[in-house]
């Protein structure tokens, strides 16, 4: 099966887009096969989903290549021991074992795609920034979904309709947002695709309404194949934009159009949001997109020198990638200050890097906000007041953000109980611990709201 599968993959991978290739038919494993049945094995049920749309491509090349009738079965690691169970093998499969990793590796290693018809009108109208592609994004497994996703919706393939990514910030999302749209553009040069910041959107709206050229503007963005709209978080509290939005995005909709969006938070946490957009958004696909592990942060930062040219000693990539943890902007700006440092002042050893990106790191550390500031932030998250958060209303989405409030006062604010009880309107301290341990509970059992609440304020209050 192995030898097969090998060469079945020259095979398909003339067959298929490099993309798609990549993200759903190389890390298929190859596991058994017998007189009628390949079994391959995905990495993840989403994969899985996804690759059965290759199915007859895929039974097609095995077939040709040992004149067979096979039938292709996909399964999943979590099957894999059954079926060996099952069907006598006592082998052990090669390769599939940390995939993620490789797949962050090969990913960083592979040259840039070529940048779609950069120079049309219709290109330079869709303000897709050519040098944010799928080749040159790092997939390990913090984006894996996240990614796969987006390949889907730019290959077509499911109907993610509309596909909503969140994640904290400089974690990627514009990034593959901008690689969506390349790569329709680069493959199907005909469809129109709108790329909007949507803090643009609205300014575009509103400069419309003033000069009465609402019709141009419905034209421009209902007659678009997909519209991809970064920062939807702009639009908390501002209803009657959204009202709009929504029909845009309504009317697109309807017409089968993709739409994408990408937030700092997820839906549900938006709190402003009406409800029939919610709902919306619910029919199609969220997906998060979280702080990347080590392995993906190294990969990054080489993929970076590569493309750079730059000699860096991996132990400076190291240090770099041990002290930036939240966000791939950061990481970048911190390799950028050792490049630029390293130029001016001499050899780029690990001692120089240091000193080089220290103010960053202080600075990174030296952020802590005061209570007041901190609970300031925690009360414009959830669009409430700071007095409704230190009042005693037991209206739930309140007690949600008082004990949140609590958590992260108790954790990150180097407060006591007593303090913070006092600080929030003079709770008992012993209501305080309650909050605090509610929240651990809930961030134990890996509730997702709670999750992302707490992770989006760590951001906006740790920077
Ligand atoms: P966000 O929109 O989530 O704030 P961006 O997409 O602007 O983040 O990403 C910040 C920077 O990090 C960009 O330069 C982007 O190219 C880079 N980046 C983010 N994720 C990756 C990744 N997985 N691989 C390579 N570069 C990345
Ligand atoms: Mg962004």
């Amino acid at each position: 099966m192995k030898n097969l599968w090998e060469k079945a993959l020259e095979l398909l991978q003339k067959e298929t887009t490099s993309v798609s290739f990549e993200t759903w038919i190389h890390p298929l494993t190859p596991v058994h096969l017998d007189g009628s049945t390949a079994v391959l094995m995905a990495p993840n049920d989403f994969s899985r989903n996804q690759v059965i749309n290759y199915k007859d491509l895929i039974q097609n090349s095995l077939n040709s290549l040992s004149a067979l009738q096979l039938e292709v079965k996909f399964i999943l690691p979590t099957d894999l021991e059954q079926y060996k169970r099952e069907h006598g093998i006592d082998y052990t499969l090669e390769g599939h074992v940390n995939r993620d990793a490789s797949l962050a590796v090969s990913h960083a290693l592979k040259p840039k795609e070529a940048a779609p018809a950069a120079k049309s009108a219709d290109y330079s109208s869709s303000m897709l920034n050519p040098s944010y592609t799928f080749d040159n994004f790092v997939v390990g497994s913090a984006n894996m979904f996240a990614h796969s996703a987006c390949v889907s919706v730019a290959e077509n393939h499911g109907s993610f309709n509309p596909l909503f990514l969140y994640g904290g910030s400089g974690l990627g999302k514009t990034h593959l947002l901008h690689a969506i749209g390349n790569h329709v553009k680069a493959h199907s040069p005909e469809k129109k695709v709108i790329y909007v910041y949507c803090e643009n959107f609205v300014n575009e709206f509103i400069a419309t309404i003033k000069k009465n050229t609402y019709e141009q503007f419905r034209a421009k963005y209902c007659s678009c194949d997909m519209l991809l709209v970064d920062d939807i978080q702009f639009l908390e509290g501002k209803e009657q934009m959204q009202v709009n939005f929504f029909s845009t995005f309504n009317e697109l909709y309807e017409h089968g159009k993709n739409v994408v969006l990408t937030c700092d938070k997820p839906p549900q946490s938006l709190k402003t949001l009406e409800d029939r957009m919610r709902t919306r958004f619910a029919s199609g696909l969220i997906i998060d997109i979280g702080v990347p592990d080590y392995e993906t942060r190294m990969a990054i930062l080489q993929q970076q020198v590569e493309q750079k040219n730059v000699k860096i000693p991996t132990e400076v990539l190291a240090y770099l990638a041990t002290n930036f943890v939240n966000s791939i902007r950061e990481l970048e700006g911190a390799l950028n200050t050792v490049i630029a440092y390293c130029f001016l002042v001499g050899p780029v050893t690990l001692d120089n890097a240091k000193e080089a990106v220290s103010k960053l790191i202080s600075e990174e550390k030296r952020k802590k906000l005061s209570p007041e500031t901190m609970l300031d932030i925690i009360a414009h998250y959830y669009n409430v007041t700071t007095e409704e958060i230190c009042s005693k209303t037991r209206i739930k989405n309140l007690v949600v953000a008082r004990q949140i409030a609590m958590y992260i006062l108790a954790k990150y604010g180097d407060l006591t109980y007593e303090r913070i009880g006092s600080i929030i309107g003079g709770k008992h301290h012993s209501t305080v611990l309650y909050g605090y341990n509610k929240i651990s509970e809930e961030l134990k059992a890996n509730n997702p709201v709670v999750t992302q609440d707490v992770q989006a304020l760590l951001h906006r209050i740790m920077g």
